[in-house]
Order: C-alpha cells, then structure tokens, then sequence
C-alpha cells in the first residue's frame, strides 16, 4: 500500500486536478453509480473533539474507502490545524489498503472545487463580480478555485470581523483582480457569483439583497443548525445540491425544509447538469443557488488523483501491509 503524507499534497495536486475529480464524481453520483455511506459524527468525551468518518464507493472509478477525522479544538495552542483529517483508500476488489493519504489540504481542496464545479455550471456567462462572505480557513481556496470559473475583474467581500479581509484582498489582488471590502447590502447588490463560506447560525445573506441572475454557492452549511441565507432566498432560487439527502438535514437546504418554503423534489443534484439529464440554469434573470454539503466520495475522488499522480512522480511511499 501506499502511504501520501500531509506535507508532499501541496505540490502534487492543483485546483484544476481537484476541480476534474469533483466535477466527475458528481456525475457519477447523480447516474447512481456511487454512493455515500451514512455518515458518522459523534462528540467523543476528550479533548472537547469531535470525531467522524465519510466514506462511500464509486463504481465507475472504483475508488472505496473514507475520510476519518474532526475537529479538536485545543490543536491550535499545540501548533497543529484544529481540523484533522486523514483518507483511507481501499481496493474494491479485494478489500486490502491501497492507500492512507492526508486530508487536510485535501478537505479545503475539494470544497473549494465543488463551488467552482457550481459556478462553471450555473453561473451566467458574462459574470464579472465574485462576492465573498467569509474570511475563514476556507475563504482563500474558495477564492482561488472559482475566480478562474469566468472573467471575474473584481471580488467584494465581507467578513463578521473586516480587519481579517486582508488574507482574501491578497488573494484576488495576486489574480489581478480589484478587492473591496464592503457591506451584505452592497456585496449583494454588486455580485453576479457570490460564495457564503462561515460557521454561521443565523442568515445572512437574505432574498431581497441579491440581484436577479446571481449564483450562489452556500457552502458553510455542513451540519446541523448552520445557516448562511434566508429561507426566502432558498425558496425563490433553482436548487441544486451535491447530495440531496445531506442538503436536507445537514445542508442549508435544512431550514426551508422545516418552514416547507421548499420540498425534496425542488432540490436536483449538480451531476445532473454535469450528465446533461437537467437543463440547470435556464435563463439570465434566475437565482441558482448550490448548496455544497461535503460527501465522502468528493475527499475519496481527490485522494484517488493524488495517490496517481504521487506513485507517478515517485513520491508515494510504499510499504508492505
Ligand atoms: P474558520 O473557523 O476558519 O472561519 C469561520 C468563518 O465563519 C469566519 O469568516 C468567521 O468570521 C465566520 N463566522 C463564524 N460565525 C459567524 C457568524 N455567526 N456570523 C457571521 N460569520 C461567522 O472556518 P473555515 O474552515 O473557513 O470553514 C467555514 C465553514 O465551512 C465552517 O462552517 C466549516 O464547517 C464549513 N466547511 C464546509 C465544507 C463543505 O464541504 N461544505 C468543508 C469544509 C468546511
């Protein structure tokens, strides 16, 4: 088997790689050739961490395995990334380890790569102001990954704390993009493409700031309680999903649910439009909003392409298990 460290991803796997085995999974996803286990989260009693597994099978590209990790909050007094993950890859044929790959760089990687997947897809054509609503960890890449969707000439931002916008203004000023740091109000007047990436439990982002047109990929949204838009937004766009039943109970799909602005049916999963079977925007002055849970088969479809492109370049290390 092969082991991929942490440290040798950065320099194996890049946006775009990220971006095709998204892109790919999502249609095998929606022609039901793979699927996702159900995911186990659990508070585990040390360390205040909470601990899970995603995993999932992808016939078509035979990639089985999961991503194990979580979130310890005391990591960063320790020097290490409070997000810790790591992904197993397993031979679907015979059930022996194939791999065991990090998945921090990854986790950020394939998120990013699932808005721009959105954005190629749904957003319009002539889109040319990114709006950002986050400045987090994942802020950065998924700036990076879907600025190079379409001739965006300037991104604005807004943060719950402005003074942490700087890392993103480097950024997009690094792609030669202009960055202003501006209001909800005015990013949602301003932007034809807007990403929500926070850990927030309340909207906001509400239907009546977006213009007619707009895409927008609501990834923060992964558990239970989070919330980045109204309802009303959710009920008044065209909804796609990475995974219908994830949108639903842990997506921000979750809430307009319970207030019924919207049923399953209104939710049409991503690889649809990838496959062709749905038309996915149909017109200039519609709202597409994507909600990007975050499925086990996007980190395995990732690790996959970097343990290829490792054992290819000679970096993978092999050991007899
Ligand atoms: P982070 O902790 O580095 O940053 C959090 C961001 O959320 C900051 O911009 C912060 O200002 C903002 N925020 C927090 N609470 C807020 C509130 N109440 N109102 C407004 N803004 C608020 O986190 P990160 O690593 O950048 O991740 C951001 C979110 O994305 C998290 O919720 C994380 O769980 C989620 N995530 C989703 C996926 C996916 O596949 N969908 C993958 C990775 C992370």
């Amino acid at each position: 088997m092969y082991i991929v460290p942490e440290a040798a991803i950065a320099d194996l796997i890049t946006p775009e790689a990220s971006f095709d085995a998204v892109e790919k999974v999502f249609a095998s996803m929606a022609a039901k050739s793979a699927y996702n286990f159900p995911v186990i989260r659990e508070a585990i009693g040390h360390a205040d961490a909470l601990y899970g597994f995603k995993s999932g099978f992808d016939r078509a590209a035979l990639d089985l395995g999961l991503k194990s990790g979580g979130y310890w909050p005391g990591n960063a007094a320790k020097g290490l990334t409070n997000h810790q993950s790591t992904v197993f890859l397993f031979d679907a044929d015979t059930g022996k380890c194939r791999a065991v790959v990090g998945g921090n760089l990854l986790t950020a990687l394939r998120t990013a790569a699932a808005a721009a997947v959105s954005v190629a897809h749904l957003a319009r054509r002539d889109a040319k102001v990114l709006g950002i609503i986050g400045a987090g960890h994942q802020a950065a890449f998924q700036l990076r990954a879907v600025a190079a969707q379409r001739n965006f000439e300037k991104v604005v931002a807004w943060n719950r704390s402005p003074e942490k916008l700087d890392g993103l203004r480097k950024v997009a000023e690094g792609l030669g993009l202009a960055f202003e740091s501006v209001t909800v109000e005015q990013l949602g007047a301003q932007a034809d493409v807007i990403v929500t990436i926070t850990s927030s439990i309340d909207p906001i982002l509400t239907h009546d700031q977006v213009k007619p047109g707009t895409h927008i990929a609501c990834m923060g949204t992964d558990t239970k309680g989070k919330m980045e838009v109204d309802t009303a937004l959710i009920g008044h766009a065209t909804l796609f999903t990475d995974e219908i039943a994830q949108s639903i109970t842990i997506g921000e799909c979750q809430h307009a649910m319970l207030d019924l602005s919207i049923r399953r049916e209104d939710i049409t999963e991503l690889g649809a439009v990838i496959n062709g079977s749905h038309a996915g925007r149909t017109s200039d002055d519609e709202i597409t909003l994507f909600d990007g849970t975050g499925v086990g088969l996007q980190d395995l479809a990732v690790a996959s392409a970097v343990v290829d492109l490792a054992v290819e370049k000679g970096i993978a290390i092999e050991v007899d298990f």
